[in-house]
């Protein structure tokens, strides 16, 4: 996977380090995958004398910094919210429509994977008050986003939401529930009508929103009685910029058309371009025993399983270029279905721990990426 090539996921796995209790627990054993980073390659132990080797866009050791994480993983993806030029992709659409100045944006997504605990909130959520190097990637996103002082950027707002057993919960307004997600039939494009977006100007509001969002997520998950694991946490960005009297790269598309590319020039109404960034913790990837007793209904198994391993069969098809990518099968897939494929970008970043008693799960969350590429 290469996240220059258009349609392609770039997958990274991280490896976090062990805690105390795997410190002292499993001090007698070895850990259950050895890392070459500069090979950017993992080598899953299978037992003492043998291993599996895997290769990803990127390896990080349990020595890789919240800085470098973000760079790897998400920097690619956000750097493009800030391109122009319209994608050759997305020029079939903008060819049906002469008088169009809303174009077609570039999607990105960043999703991290892997078992409750091994690092997802940690990599994308973190907040970092208390201690600047440890801001995860959606403050550094934000960060990068915000602090772009071109004068083209219009606005920047964001919306946080949940997402548990295919129902969508603003975060920001918990009361709004059960949220409809809505694809526009001729563009693809979702949206969700009714959640709460708030246009920031500063990365304070955006510490603040991300704030009252979790707590609202942990306030919602006591209430139910589930864990914050077993839902998505997606953070939307959208980024509206416009460039007037620039039209010398979309006067070949307009001239095509058969309008002439004169009439288009001689009105020049701005170019506005929406971009929209979509980062996502995923739900805990362990397998959920469906027998309820973990405390867990069959219902909420049935609907976890069925997310994630939608969004599986999604990124294996965008892997293998294959026409047609199963979004349908789940809320989270519909969800991302304008950011699958096409002119969007998306960066998996799958976590996994070193301890060898969850080798097992490590095993299945490194095939999940391997898949995707
Ligand atoms: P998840 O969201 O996947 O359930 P968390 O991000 O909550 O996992 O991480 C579980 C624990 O491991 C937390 O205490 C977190 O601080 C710690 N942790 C995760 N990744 C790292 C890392 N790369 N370096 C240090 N500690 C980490
Ligand atoms: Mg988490």
């Amino acid at each position: 996977g290469d996240a220059g090539v258009p349609g392609r996921v770039r997958v990274a796995v991280r490896l976090r380090p062990r805690n105390a209790e795997e410190m002292i627990a499993d001090a007698d054993f070895a850990d259950c995958v050895e890392l070459q980073p500069e090979l950017k390659r993992l080598k899953l132990r299978k037992n003492n004398w043998d291993s599996e080797t895997y290769e990803f866009d990127e390896v990080l050791t349990e020595f890789a910094s919240q800085k470098r994480v973000y760079e790897v993983v998400a920097k690619p993806v956000v750097e493009m919210l800030h391109q122009f030029l319209p994608h050759a992709l997305k020029l079939s659409t903008l060819r049906n429509n002469p008088f169009l100045s809303v174009l077609e944006g570039y999607n990105g997504t960043v999703m991290a994977y892997g078992q409750t605990g091994t690092g997802k909130t940690f990599t994308l959520g973190r907040l970092g008050e208390e201690d600047t190097a440890a801001r995860g990637i959606m403050v550094r996103a934000m960060e990068d986003i915000l602090g772009d002082t071109s004068p083209e950027t219009d606005s920047v707002s964001v919306s946080y939401l949940q997402l548990y057993m295919e129902s969508i919960q603003d975060l920001l307004v918990p009361a709004n529930d059960n949220i409809a997600i809505v694809e526009d039939p001729k563009t693809g494009d979702v949206s969700l009508p009714g959640v709460t977006t708030v246009e920031l100007r500063d990365q304070k509001s955006f510490m603040e929103l991300l704030r009252l969002g979790e707590a609202h997520r942990f306030a919602a998950n006591t209430k139910l009685n589930t864990e914050s694991s077993r839902s998505h946490a997606i953070l939307i960005v959208h980024v509206k910029r416009s460039v007037k009297g620039r039209h010398d790269a979309d006067q070949s598309f307009h001239g095509e058309n058969g309008t002439s590319s004169t009439m288009v020039t001689s009105f020049r109404p701005p170019i506005v371009r929406k971009s929209k960034l979509v980062v996502v913790d995923l739900a805990g990837s362990e397998r959920i025993d469906k027998s309820g007793s973990e405390g867990h209904t069959l219902e909420e198994a049935k609907s976890i399983n069925l997310s994630l391993s939608a969004l599986g069969k999604c990124i294996n098809a965008l892997a293998e270029n294959s026409p047609h990518v199963p979004v349908r099968d789940s809320k989270l897939t519909r969800l991302l279905r304008d950011s699958f494929g096409g002119s969007a970008r998306t960066s998996l970043v799958v976590t996994i721990g070193p301890s060898p008693r969850h080798r097992g799960e490590t095993s299945s969350t490194i095939m999940f990426g391997q898949r995707a590429m």
